[in-house]
């Protein structure tokens, strides 16, 4: 069998949405399973429709995620330049080509003339008014220096069937396809003429790209046939959905959330936890397993895995998952990223940054809960004495005050402030006093936090204050009785 290649082909028209992202993932993943080659190709041939900037972003996602070309944009292989501006030139003698061969026409219709088309009720594209013009008329009209483009002569009759990986195998009647432009009066591609072109040229194997060209896929085929080609093997993706507030789905909009790589980085998203999900919007393993690396995933993926109905983008899912990909984190990888939302909350200030991370990491789905989260460290809340009163702790407004003096006296004299003495003096003086030790921390909790719901039990809490600002807070909450 042939070598596999894919492209990943984008026109740069914008941000990287969910879906252009997925698009380059499974043709990255269809060449890497395969042990296959990726190439990246700029379609820029459509100059109206190119927005400042776009052909970065696409540079800087792929390499946020990791997904490393091997041929395209400054990784010049066999079959570039890879950025269709560069290669304009190339195109128009394969229209003239098809024009001497009789599969493709000069049209010289004016742009009044086919705006005119548009208004007649039940147009179905171009009338086909230059498709039989006589050959003098034609060279009559060629030296006269007439603009023109070159169009396709689609077959009037018949129907063109191909067979799609995920879809099956799908028919369109000829009759119901343009006599498309192949060729603009400029003398540039029109971008499916281009596309095609350069799929052949660069001996792309695999076409994987959004369902919404399937119904386009007949005229790409048309012209392979017109040329004499061989056909590249085509991987339709199913469509991405969104949740709508009343529980239906529609097609994944701004109005669902964040939609591109760049707002979901912003969202607090990580860039692995944005591509293990999408990976899943279309495809899942004989196993259901959810979490992938990349590495992973080009071990595993596998074009029959590939679904044809809908995906839905969930929100809460992506959240799981960040959440998971958080809990595994080190130690150090989580303080590092958790780091610029501690300083908007201890300031500059050094803190046990071990003892944060074990509270926090299988709390949080994203980093920036954090400051919300560890408010009270910074200013205590002010807080009801009924708070001290917790049933299952067996705590009432009668003992919440001698377990807090008792802790009181135990912590003053503690030598050191670390998290195991800590530990180890409350442990001993709830068994001391022959309370559990829940009836002890509930109070000692609630007087050094203020507040009900907190990540991390009271001995962390009082670790991470410091012992003046703990002792203080335990004092305080003394004094409310
Ligand atoms: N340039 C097209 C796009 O941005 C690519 C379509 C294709 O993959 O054939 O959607």
């Amino acid at each position: 069998m042939a070598m596999v290649r894919t492209r990943y082909a984008p026109s740069p028209t914008g941000f990287m949405h969910v879906g252009n992202l997925r698009t380059a993932l499974y043709e990255y993943l269809v060449a890497k399973s395969q042990g296959g080659t990726f190439v990246l190709r700029i379609e820029d041939t459509d100059q109206e429709r190119l927005v400042e900037g776009a052909e970065d972003v696409i540079y800087k996602t792929l390499e946020a995620v990791g997904m490393e070309y091997d041929e395209g944009p400054g990784k010049e292989g066999e079959y570039g330049p890879y950025i269709q501006s560069q290669r304009r030139d190339l195109y128009a003698p394969y229209a003239h080509q098809l024009v001497k061969e009789g599969k493709a026409y000069y049209c010289f219709c004016t742009k009044e003339r086919l705006e005119s088309l548009h208004n007649e009720e039940g147009f179905g594209g171009y009338d086909r008014h230059c498709r039989d013009l006589p050959q003098e008329e034609v060279d009559r009209l060629l030296k006269a220096g007439m603009p023109y483009v070159i169009r396709q002569k689609v077959p009037l009759t018949g129907a063109t069937t191909f067979h799609d990986s995920v879809f099956g195998d799908i028919t369109i009647e000829n009759k119901e396809i343009e006599d498309q432009v192949l060729l603009k009066a400029d003398g540039y591609p029109t971008y499916n003429f281009a596309n095609v072109i350069d799929d052949h040229l660069m001996h792309i194997t695999h076409v994987v790209r959004g369902c919404e060209y399937l119904t386009s896929t007949p005229k790409y085929n048309l012209l392979y046939e017109a040329f004499g080609w061989e056909i590249p093997t085509y991987v339709h993706l199913p469509l991405i959905m969104g949740k709508n507030e009343d529980g239906s789905v529609s097609k994944l909009s701004k109005r669902h959330g964040s939609t591109s790589f760049e707002g979901l980085l912003e969202e607090g998203y990580l860039a692995p936890v944005i591509t293990n999900y999408i990976a899943l919007l279309g495809w899942c393993p004989k196993d259901n397993r959810e979490i992938f690396t990349l590495e992973e995933l080009r071990k595993s993926f596998s074009v029959e895995r590939i679904s044809k109905s809908p995906a839905v983008f969930d929100y809460d899912k992506l959240n799981w998952f960040n959440g998971e990909y958080i809990k595994a984190m080190s130690d150090e990888e989580f303080t590092a990223r958790a780091m610029p939302y501690y300083r908007e909350v201890f300031g500059e200030e050094e803190e046990p940054w071990q003892v944060l991370a074990s509270i926090l990491k299988a709390r949080i789905s994203k980093f920036k809960e954090i400051p919300a989260l560890l408010s009270f460290f910074r200013e205590l809340p002010d807080y009801p004495v009924e708070y001290f009163v917790n049933k299952k702790s067996k705590t009432t407004l009668e003992n919440s005050p001698q377990m807090l003096s008792a802790a009181l006296e135990t912590l003053r004299q503690l030598p050191s402030w670390e998290l195991t003495a800590i530990h180890d003096s409350l442990i001993g003086l709830a068994e001391k006093l022959e309370v559990k030790n829940g009836t002890l921390l509930w109070p000692v909790r609630i007087a050094a936090a203020g507040t009900l719901v907190t990540p991390g039990g009271a001995m962390e809490i009082l670790r991470i204050l410091g012992r003046e600002e703990a002792l203080r807070r335990l004092e305080e909450g003394l004094a409310k009785f």
